[in-house]
C-alpha cells in the first residue's frame, strides 16, 4: 500500500474531478457519485463501510487513495452554545474553526491559511506571522469534521447552513484552495 501521503486524499477533489479520477484509474465514472455521497452526505472515510462498491473496488481504493480530515486536537462549546475547535493540519500547524448555532441556522467560521502574512493590528492570528495557505482537502475537511461531529439539525440531514472564511488567514491570498471549496460537495 502506498504511504498516507501518496494516496490521493479524495476530500480535495470536486465531484468533475473525481469523476475524471475514476476514469483515469479504470473505473466507470459514475462510481464517483457513489462515493461522494458516502463521503460527503454520511461523512464515512473508511472505504470498508462504502458497502455499495464493489470488495474488489474497496481493496484497490484503500491501495491508492484516502479520505482523511485534518485533526481537532481542541472542541470547548461555550455557554451560548457557540463551539471553537483547534485542528492539527499536521507539521505543528493549528487552525481555528468556530460552529456558531442559532434557532433557524448554524454559521460554521472556517480558515483559509496557517497564520496570516497581513499584519491587521486588532488580530491575534496577524501577530503569528504567516505558516502556509491551506490546501483544498483541509479546508474542506474543516466543514468536514463538523459534519461528522456535530448534531444533524437542519434539513437536508445537515449541521451547517453558513459558510464564512473568517477563521485564521486571508481567503483572497489563497484564492485557488478558496475557489476549488466552492464546488466541492460538502459544500454546496
Ligand atoms: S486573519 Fe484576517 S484580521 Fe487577522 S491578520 Fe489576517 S486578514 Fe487581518
Amino acid at each position: 500500500m502506498s504511504s498516507a501521503s501518496e494516496r490521493v486524499n479524495l476530500l480535495g477533489l470536486s465531484p468533475q474531478q473525481l469523476r475524471k479520477w475514476f476514469a483515469e484509474i479504470g473505473e466507470k465514472p459514475f462510481r464517483a457519485t457513489q462515493v461522494l455521497k458516502w463521503v460527503h452526505q454520511r461523512q464515512v472515510d473508511d472505504f470498508d463501510q462504502m458497502t455499495d462498491l464493489a470488495k474488489s473496488l474497496r481493496e484497490k481504493l484503500k491501495q491508492i487513495a484516502i479520505v482523511k480530515a485534518p485533526e481537532v486536537v481542541l472542541d470547548k462549546t461555550s455557554k451560548d452554545g457557540t463551539r471553537k475547535f483547534v485542528i492539527d493540519i499536521g507539521a505543528g500547524g493549528l487552525v481555528e474553526m468556530v460552529y456558531i448555532p442559532e434557532p433557524d441556522r448554524a454559521t460554521l467560521c472556517i480558515s483559509s491559511q496557517v497564520g496570516c502574512p497581513l499584519t491587521c493590528t486588532f488580530c491575534s492570528t496577524g501577530r503569528q506571522g504567516f505558516n502556509r495557505n491551506l490546501t483544498t482537502a483541509e479546508i474542506i475537511g474543516q466543514l468536514w469534521l463538523a459534519e461528522r461531529l456535530i448534531e444533524h439539525k437542519f434539513p437536508p440531514n445537515r449541521s451547517v447552513t453558513n459558510i464564512v472564511f473568517m477563521g485564521m488567514g486571508e481567503p483572497l491570498l489563497n484564492y485557488d484552495a478558496v475557489v476549488a471549496v466552492t464546488v466541492c460537495p460538502g459544500a454546496g
